[in-house]
């Protein structure tokens, strides 16, 4: 394997041998690439490196950059669709995170017995710093972006994945040995096989892209995927207030690391204000960190801040480290963002939340008085998670989008809903149905794509209307 010769990206030497045995097979051998977005351009550069004969398949069209390298180095394209031509020969097939499992090109390297790896199982191999990840359903971002802030205080620390960058794009920038914080969705997880992170988070598990995974058990198994790639020299962090997730995980070989805030027999949970570890039910004397000056609200970001500093501590950490992490860090917009308040209506923008179980923490942080705005486009069969919240804090529900008129219907036993197709007709409606005090809160439930191409457009469409209502622009 002329590997050595191809990646020279500031890795020690004395850790190519151990990279090379995870990158077993693919030099020299044909590996076709799945898609030309941002992953897949990354995944190609990374492969070339590794010494593998390239070939690149996507469905639309290829930017011409891509082409224009694909040119230079021989990499053989086809664009507009997926063909066995094309594709009959290839050894690896190293997928996108948007190629869904029904997708020709999965179903050809199953009807042929070939292996798919997702870009993160590609480019994990080429990694040779620590490396934590982070999946469930909902607070991955937070959780990351907060594990970072904690990390780079130390050490020199990528934050990757999900959250906006590919991993392997983060390998081609910074090498394979720095830190690594990686945000990893279902999709990516379906397609791992030996991705083993030095830690792994997961946060929570609840119904959610039932528009790309075939079913329910399929979402959950790809998740779980992460857990049960680790051996017992990784740690793996599970939220113990998550009873599907408790539930799922008792059979595992990793080093299991729990951290709630219902009581815990062993790991990480708070009391008063202070994050404190309870070994045999009994508190530590000792505090980890204190939160008296962590800024992010509600119960849900008290899980994520368990979560971060436990990642953390596994991964050696200093509590100083960690405590200046949570002093530092700073709400995320879009994720229950206060805008502020027009005539005396306090406007609440949570355009992220595109699942009932996230909307049911939004819900939670407001005693009563709540006037919802939900709709979009649907990635969920149904949304009855959020109807006891409903029940108890909400006062008027208005729908919009694609999903308005079957959510409507859905909520059938809440007697104050109504729907406005479009989202600034919804928002007007909601803000004229709601009285001083109460709380306009935008938590779709629901995906962006069908009005916008993505929930910060969504969230700064909101603003804007905010602004305008409040007199500000
Ligand atoms: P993700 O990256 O998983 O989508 P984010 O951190 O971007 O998660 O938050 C998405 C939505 O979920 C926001 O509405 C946020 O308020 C909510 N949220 C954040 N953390 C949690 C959690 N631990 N449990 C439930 N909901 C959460």
């Amino acid at each position: 394997m002329d590997f050595g010769g191809h990646f020279t990206i500031g890795r020690p030497l004395e850790l190519k041998a151990a990279l090379m045995k995870r990158l077993r097979g693919v030099s020299g051998q044909a590996v076709a690439v799945i898609g030309s977005g941002e992953s897949g351009v990354a995944s190609a550069k990374l492969l070339l490196k590794a010494g593998a004969v390239v070939r690149i398949s996507s469905s639309g069209p290829i930017p011409e950059p891509f082409k224009r390298w694909c040119a230079k180095h021989r990499v053989l394209m086809e664009a507009g669709e997926h063909t066995a031509d094309f594709l009959s020969g290839a050894k690896i097939l190293v997928v996108s995170p948007g190629v869904k499992p029904s997708s020709f090109p999965i179903r050809h390297a199953r009807r042929h017995g070939i292996p798919v790896w997702s870009e993160i199982e590609l480019a994990w191999r080429m990694t040779s710093g620590k490396f934590v990840a982070v999946t469930g359903t909902n607070g991955k971002t937070t959780t990351c972006t907060l594990l970072w802030e904690i990390i780079r205080r130390h050490h020199d620390c990528h934050l990757c994945g999900n959250i906006g960058n590919s991993l392997a794009a983060s390998v081609l920038e910074k090498g394979a040995a720095t830190w690594r914080v990686v945000e990893v969705s279902s999709f990516q997880m379906k397609y791992i096989s030996r991705f083993r992170p030095d830690a792994a988070v997961v946060l929570n598990l609840s119904p959610n892209h039932l528009d790309w995974h075939p079913h329910l058990a399929d979402y959950y198994q790809s998740k779980l995927r992460i857990a049960e790639c680790l051996t017992p020299r990784q740690t793996l962090i599970l939220n113990h207030d998550d009873a599907t997730l408790v539930r799922r995980t008792t059979k595992l070989r990793a080093r299991k690391v729990n951290f709630g805030l219902k009581k815990l027999r062993d790991g990480i949970t708070i009391a008063g204000d202070h994050i404190r570890e309870v070994q045999n039910g009994i508190l530590q004397p000792q505090p980890v960190a204190s939160l008296k000056h962590y800024r992010l609200k509600g119960a849900h970001n008290l899980q994520n801040a368990l979560a971060a500093t436990a990642a953390a501590l596994a991964l050696g950490v200093s509590k100083k480290a960690i405590q200046a992490g949570l002093d530092a860090m700073k709400p995320l917009p879009h994720r229950v963002e206060d805008l502020g308040e027009a005539g005396g209506v306090r406007f609440v923008n949570d355009s992220k939340s595109t699942t009932a179980m996230s909307t049911v923490a939004a819900i939670r942080r407001f005693d009563s008085g709540v006037v919802l705005l939900a709709g979009g486009r649907r990635k969920q069969k149904s949304f009855q998670a959020v109807f006891g919240e409903v029940r108890r804090r909400v006062r008027r529900i208005v729908f919009y989008g694609e999903a308005g008129e079957s959510m409507l219907k859905e909520f059938g036993f809440f007697k104050n809903r109504t729907v406005v197709r479009d989202f600034e007709g919804a928002v007007r409606e909601a803000y004229r149905a709601a009285g001083p005090g109460q709380v306009l809160l935008l938590s779709p439930m629901c995906s962006s794509f069908d009005q916008f191409s993505s929930y910060r457009e969504r969230g700064d469409a909101f603003r804007r209307i905010y602004g305008e209502l409040a007199g500000k622009g």
